[in-house]
């Protein structure tokens, strides 16, 4: 073979890796959409929002069989994309949270006969790239971010990604172009999948998830918060957790008895953030830490609290960080561009 012939087929390959990756972006998307007119009713709620992406699915024999499909012109009456994507969602749901049962069965201490653990107050889960301490960059995580339960795990940002390059054992060059996150992004740029990447997108795993002492850790750390609280730390739920409305007091902080006046008060989102302050990553237990909170009951302090309570309310509308999407409609912005859509 001469170098002329070399060059001619190298171009042929990378004409044709383009065709393929255009197609595959068609079929990608219309697999979005589906999985989308299925999940998402108007209005929308954020429970909604927690569906599955096209990458789920792209390894399934069957839907790599529709994306991989030559792309046809002219009038078609079915796409198997669409027709599919109900079961597929199903199943989804189905597989998801068997697989963050068995990983809560693992981790929990004991779970009351009858009780669903992804149900309990105390069933928070640890992400391993979270946590990780090696990362600089672990303090820019949103505190409130760290608490994760069912569902809302399943749509944290990265249980999606795996650090790591191909090629491995699944090197071809679907997987290739597929697992780039910028796949079907205007930036991609021709016959990009044949440069290394550092990241690649994947199917829920939970395999990403912390595994061993520090998500034991967390649990427990949760469970501090629910029994201060009142409420069973082995039994009680979230709902029943959301629905206790209770404040605690660090008295590692401010020290002093329940009836003592107090300057700060947690709920329960806060309160297991704070734990941080004093002792950062240890995931060692000891006494101090068993009984650093107290719940406050004072009414003039309830009072107090009910009082400041739509001001604080009104600076999280200020908080740049979240996301927020518009339930009449499919408009998703920042909080400054969703209070002009709103008023619009
Ligand atoms: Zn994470
Ligand atoms: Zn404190
Ligand atoms: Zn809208």
């Amino acid at each position: 073979m001469n170098a002329l012939q070399a060059t001619l087929d190298k171009a042929r390959a990378d004409l044709n890796a383009h065709i393929i990756r255009i197609g595959l972006r068609m079929r990608y998307s219309d697999l979005e959409d589906a999985i989308r007119k299925h999940c998402i009713q108007l209005p929308r709620t954020a429970q909604m929002m927690l569906h599955p992406k096209p990458i789920d699915f792209v390894f399934t024999p069957k839907c790599r069989t529709a994306l991989e499909r030559p792309l046809e012109f002219g009038f078609r009456a079915e796409d198997p994309l669409k027709t599919m994507a109900p079961m597929l969602v199903k199943r989804w749901n189905i597989d998801v949270k068997k697989k963050l049962t068995r990983y809560m069965r693992r981790h929990l201490r004991r779970i009351p006969a009858g009780v669903d653990p992804l149900n309990l107050a105390v069933a928070v889960f640890t992400c391993a790239h979270c946590t990780d301490v090696s990362r600089d960059c672990r303090g820019s995580i949103p505190a409130r971010a760290r608490i994760m339960r069912y569902p809302e795990v399943l749509c944290h940002q990265c249980l999606p990604l795996e650090h790591g390059n191909l090629p491995n054992a699944e090197d071809d060059l679907y997987t290739r172009i597929v697992t780039r996150p910028n796949f079907i992004k205007d930036n991609y740029e021709r016959n990009e999948e044949q440069d290394p990447l550092s990241w690649r997108c994947v199917p829920f795993d939970t395999g990403r998830l912390e595994n061993g002492p520090v998500a034991v850790a967390n649990i427990e750390r949760m469970r501090r918060v629910v029994s201060a609280l009142g409420l069973d730390g082995a039994r009680a739920t979230t709902d029943e957790l959301k629905a206790c409305g209770g404040w605690l007091r660090c008295t590692l902080c401010e020290p002093g008895g329940p009836e003592e006046p107090v300057k700060r008060v947690y709920d329960w989102v806060a309160a297991f953030d704070h734990e941080n302050v004093h002792f950062g990553n240890s995931i060692e237990s000891g006494a101090e830490r068993n009984g650093m909170w107290q719940r406050v009951d004072q009414p003039e302090l309830l009072a107090t609290v009910q009082e400041l309570e739509p001001a604080a309310r009104k600076a999280l509308l200020s908080d740049r960080r979240p996301y927020w999407c518009c339930s009449l409609c499919n408009y998703e912005s920042s909080i400054r561009y969703i209070k002009t859509h709103l008023k619009d």
